[in-house]
């Protein structure tokens, strides 16, 4: 019985492991070609600016339409770091960004900044000549370029990375910490790293406001990033409740479905085009201080 079983066991389990390699395999080749056959899309997601009650700038989001569909960046980007090809997929990531942001700040008389994220692999001494030189192509003036790196991507090298953010930071380009609260820096890195701009994970900002803990963690992050002159960015905005938290807590942006998932550009340029919405006037302050 036992033997039979296993023999079963075999048959059942070889084909789906065949499957699984042959799929990754094609996955990879079609990933391959995809930057040739333009088959890279970059959406926007709006920040929300509490100060001024506007959209003021965007990150940069990737997606992959390929032939079997649209594919989600958290399903290749991992394959394209194994592979490399993050490397030339995020070169024209930085590109694209950048000629789309020019194009807006030319459309319009309000600039909006521009988030593009960095994957380790990319973070490399080359980096700081792909930004220098998406930007000179562009034009973009640098300060409305965000790049955003992760805290086990600055902790794998803390000096080569301190450098680089230095090279950055000197191109004018500004630097924001993603999913930050989740990684391992120690607060110490905070103030030893170039960094402009902390992102606070989405996970802490779901827990808000009936989560004690999430709901502490996220107002001490907002206070010691006032205190490091760090600009606060929210991610994972999904209710009136978060945005009212955040509000109260001096947070300075906020990023999220409440209000807006990313979009492609030409919903992105509609979504610019109308007056905000009436629901995210807050009220004036009153009674504060007596
Ligand atoms: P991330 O940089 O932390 O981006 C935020 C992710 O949260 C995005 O997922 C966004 O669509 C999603 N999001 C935004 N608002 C909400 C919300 O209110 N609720 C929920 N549940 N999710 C929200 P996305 O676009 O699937 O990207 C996933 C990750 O893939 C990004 O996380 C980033 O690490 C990576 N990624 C995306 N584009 C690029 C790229 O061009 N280069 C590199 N290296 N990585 C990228
Ligand atoms: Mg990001
Ligand atoms: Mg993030
Ligand atoms: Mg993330």
């Amino acid at each position: 019985h036992a033997k039979g079983e296993g023999r079963n066991t075999c048959r059942f389990f070889a084909p789906v492991m065949n499957q699984q390699v042959s799929e990754r395999l094609a996955m990879e080749n079609n990933l391959r070609h995809a930057l040739q056959q333009n088959e890279f899309e970059l959406y926007y997601q709006p920040q929300f600016c509490f100060a001024t009650q506007s959209v003021i700038g965007c990150e940069a989001l990737l997606r992959w339409n390929s032939a079997s569909g649209l594919v989600m960046p958290d399903r290749f980007i991992p394959l394209a770091e194994e592979t490399g090809l993050i490397v030339p997929i995020g070169g024209w990531v930085l590109r694209e960004a950048c000629h789309q942001a020019k194009r807006w700040q030319t459309m319009s008389s309000k600039p909006l900044s521009v988030a593009v994220n960095v994957s380790a692999v990319q973070f490399r001494p080359e980096l700081v000549d792909d930004v220098r030189k998406a930007l000179a192509s562009s034009g973009l003036e640098p300060h409305l370029l965000v790049l955003e790196v992760t805290e086990s991507l600055l902790m794998s090298d803390v000096q080569g990375s301190a450098l680089l953010l230095e090279q950055l930071r000197a191109l004018g380009t500004r630097i924001a910490l993603d999913d930050f609260g989740t990684g391992y820096a120690s607060l110490a890195y905070l103030k030893r790293f170039a960094l402009d701009k902390l992102k606070i994970d989405r996970t802490f900002i779901m827990g808000i406001p009936e989560d004690k803990d999430d709901s502490a963690i996220t107002s001490s992050i907002i206070d010691i990033a006032r205190h490091l002159n760090l600009e606060t960015v929210a991610e994972g905005v999904e209710t009136r409740a978060h945005v009212d938290f955040l509000h109260a807590a001096g947070c300075h942006q906020a990023q999220g479905y409440f209000f807006d998932r990313p979009l492609p550009v030409p919903e992105f340029e509609k979504r610019m085009r109308e007056p905000s919405e009436p629901a995210l006037v807050f009220e004036k302050e009153v009674g504060r201080d007596g």
